[in-house]
């Protein structure tokens, strides 16, 4: 019997539209990578846009959930802070994306949080976000790279025994860096890659097979590593599907 292949959510960024841009009016967007990532590894990708009142709808007919990155971060409140004056929020986008994760997790799904993406994880499971890495890491590594995104802009150091580790049968990878914040401490996941100034760059969930966040933007399949992370997704994916 031929394998079907597995539906995954993948959240879409918003913005509220302005002369010039895709329209003067709110819109819907998102990186074509994100999509074709989880094509070629045989999924099915699915745009989401924000109700949270179709949460578990979604989630009961999707197979995966990929919470993706964006020019924006999460409401400090949500982890017990004030805001630092860099940190700005979009608190529609965040609340639907609370939503599909508390949605994803009661269903037992494969979870994958990309950039922003990860810190929602990570907060989800207790964990903490640096709210501007430059003010608190002076000597950290530029992770707002000079550099084009489709190149690599740091290493990271993946932990042995980890999830990440087994899935990409790697122990370093070349990744790209576009993210003022990072994960401070990661909760009840554990972490699972650092970057070489010690930011942490991936975490995951001890027990399930998939609940991996990821600071860097695997889409861009610059390492030959971010392939095996989508794979192992879709695999996650059409074994619980
Ligand atoms: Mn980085």
């Amino acid at each position: 019997m031929p394998a079907q292949k597995p539906l995954i959510g993948v959240t879409l960024d918003a913005e509220p539209g302005a002369p010039g841009a895709f329209s003067r009016f709110p819109y819907y967007a998102l990186r074509q990578h994100y999509l074709d990532a989880i094509t070629h590894a045989g999924g099915i990708p699915v745009a989401l846009g924000h109700h949270p009142n179709h949460a578990e709808a979604l989630m009961a007919r999707l197979d995966g959930l990929v919470i993706t990155g964006g020019a924006f971060d999460l409401d400090p409140a949500l982890y017990g802070e004030e805001p630092h004056p860099q940190t700005t929020p979009k608190p529609q986008r965040t609340t639907a994306e609370r939503a599909l994760l508390r949605a994803a997790l009661a269903r037992d799904l494969p979870i994958l949080g990309i950039c922003g993406g990860m810190q929602l994880l990570a907060v989800a499971f207790g964990g903490t976000l640096i709210q501007h890495i430059p003010d608190t890491h002076p000597n950290a590594l530029p992770h707002e790279q000079p550099n084009p995104r489709d190149e690599p802009g740091h290493t990271i150091a993946i932990t042995p025994g980890t999830h990440l580790a087994t899935m990409t049968h790697a122990t370093t990878m070349r990744v790209n860096s576009s993210h003022h914040q990072a994960v401070r401490t990661p909760g009840t996941l554990r972490i699972s890659a650092h970057a070489p100034d010690g930011i942490i760059e991936a975490v995951e969930h001890p027990k399930h097979p998939f609940r991996l966040g990821v600071q860097w933007h695997p889409e861009f399949l610059i390492d030959p590593a971010d392939r095996n992370i989508f794979a192992s997704l879709v695999e996650t994916a059409r074994s619980t599907a």
